[in-house]
């Protein structure tokens, strides 16, 4: 019988694993990627001895990977190695606290208790909490598609829906931590989480108290090689399995007759193919690829993410005090979310991420050196100058670090590169440079994501961060999963 055939358009972690998926259920798969690699937001350079990796550095859930490695009938131990961290972050607070967030339930409860006086047994509560939210609902909402009927019929959704406290919806997760923790440090700590998926915690719902469960009861991993190995291991999978990979070739326009989605034009060429899936950002893939205006303005009724102002560091120094993940709070986290999502400003004592792989990895840096991968949220591109305000970003960071680590950093500072939200926007695509498409900064948000179907292109679909279930390299292999379903489903009989 006649083999069915699908363009994906881009080759993100969504795209790929929506590439193997479709794959190994019997497609005839071509992906066309823009950039001269594979992987999307996940990229990786070296400058001077040093290695970075220039997206994502956490690593949660490593089963998505291991479930597609699985579906492939191929061994993962083969491609790719990763341990678990005993440490999920090292936290500093300007009034001179630290918390370290031991792996260990019970050593981070005590770690707790001792440093800002939280009871044990509330804390240990508060992460069971979070994972029958996980484990009841966000199973639900993040594996099927909300915009298919048969969901809400689905049997596992009344329980999903009798877990539904009000609290979850009506509160936002700075006052639902506000009832669990007596303490400004451990409330901090767990606002935090909705920086996740690039939202606000003082507006996000306390649904998203659901994510602690994937960092601190589930784990926090390294993959040998730093995070670009995802991207590396998907593409070797896809390209193991069959799937064709085209680089510099940027899809100009999604080709429709009649309502049904026939194929893509890439240089000028038409490709045809019985489906498309686009793995570019939704509002770009109105924009640009439909060229639907009207749709592409719709989608902006729902806020867009948080962006980051990245700074690559190579240091000659080495941090003892610093893992893998740490985390300068600012003084006032209430305030510099209101500078980011409301006055749209970089705030002057802003919360610092610092990633360092060389803990791990000793070949990314040279000896007694370290690789900081050092990232400020900030608000998405509207037109700011970035030029002006990552130089002010820079120097607040740098005032920030002298006085939390007692030092002059810019001495040790001996290679440095950046990303700011243009250049995030041109590199992976990503509408005004956010990290996570749209934000959950409103009960809603989870239902407003976009389908992961077009309504009005028969055979037309959509995976990775900026549709249904959302940003985060997690939900983008979730994306991939549903898409597959749904298409699964439309084209039934194909073999
Ligand atoms: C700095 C940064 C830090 C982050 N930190 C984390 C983290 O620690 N943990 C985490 O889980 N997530 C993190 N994220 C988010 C995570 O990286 C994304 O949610 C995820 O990688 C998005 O994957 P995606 O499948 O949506 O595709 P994307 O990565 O958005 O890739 C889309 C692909 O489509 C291609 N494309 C676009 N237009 C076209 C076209 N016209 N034709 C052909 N190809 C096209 C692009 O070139 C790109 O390769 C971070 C993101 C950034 C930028």
């Amino acid at each position: 019988m006649e083999r069915r055939t699908a363009i994906i358009i881009g080759s993100g972690i969504a795209g790929m694993a929506t590439a193997i998926r479709l794959r190994v259920a019997g497609f005839e798969v071509e992906v066309f990627e823009k950039n001269a690699t594979a992987g999307g937001k996940l990229t990786s350079f070296e400058k001077q001895g040093y290695i970075f990796d220039g997206g994502p550095s956490l690593f949660t859930q490593p089963e998505n990977l291991e479930e597609l490695f699985e579906l492939a009938g191929e061994p993962i131990e083969s491609y790719f190695s990763y341990k678990r961290c005993p440490i999920a972050c090292n936290y500093f607070y300007e009034n001179g606290k630290n918390i370290t967030a031991w792996a260990d339930q019970e050593m981070f409860a005590s770690e707790l208790h001792e440093k800002v006086g939280e009871d044990p047994k509330k804390s240990i509560a508060y992460l069971k909490s979070s994972e029958i939210l996980y484990n009841k609902i966000g199973n639900v909402f993040l594996n099927y598609s909300l915009h298919k009927q048969r969901t809400w019929t689905n049997k596992r959704i009344f329980p999903a829906l009798k877990a539904l406290r009000i609290p979850y919806l009506f509160s936002s997760l700075d006052q639902y931590n506000g009832r669990h923790f007596k303490s400004a440090e451990a409330r901090q700590l767990f606002n935090r989480y909705a920086t996740y998926n690039g939202s606000n915690p003082y507006k996000a719902p306390a649904m998203l108290s659901l994510i602690p469960h994937l960092e601190q009861n589930e784990g926090t991993f390294y993959p040998q090689g730093g995070m670009i190995q995802i991207a590396n291991v998907l593409k070797l999978l896809a390209e193991k399995k069959g799937v064709i990979f085209h680089f510099h070739a940027a899809v100009e326009r999604i080709i429709e007759a009649e309502g049904h989605c026939k194929g893509v034009v890439v240089n000028g060429n038409n490709y045809f193919a019985d489906l498309v899936v686009s793995n570019m950002d939704i509002y770009f893939t109105y924009e640009r690829l439909l060229k639907n205006h009207s749709k592409a303005i719709e989608i902006l009724k729902q806020e867009r993410s948080s962006s980051a102002c990245i700074f690559y560091w190579g240091i000659k120094k080495e941090f003892v005090s610093l893992g893998l993940h740490n985390i300068f709070f600012s003084a006032d986290y209430e305030k510099e979310f209101k500078y980011i999502f409301t006055l749209k400003q970089l705030y002057r004592d802003p919360t610092i991420y610092i990633n360092i792989t060389s803990k791990y990895d000793h070949q990314h840096s040279p000896a007694n050196s370290e690789n900081w991968f050092v990232m400020l949220n900030v608000p998405a591109n509207s037109g700011q100058d970035w030029q002006v305000l990552k130089m002010e970003a820079r120097k607040y960071i740098i005032e920030k670090l002298n006085r939390m680590l007692n030092v002059n950093i810019e001495d040790f500072i001996e290679t440095e590169d950046t990303l700011d939200p243009v250049t995030i926007e041109s590199g992976s695509g990503s509408y005004m440079g956010s990290l996570y498409g749209t934000s959950s900064n409103s009960k809603m948000a989870a239902f407003m994501r976009h389908p992961n179907f077009s309504k009005e292109v028969k055979h037309l679909y959509f995976c990775g961060g900026s549709v249904h279930p959302g940003g985060g390299i997690p939900l983008c292999f979730s994306s991939a999963k549903i898409v597959t379903d749904l298409i699964k489903r439309d084209f039934k009989n194909t073999h």
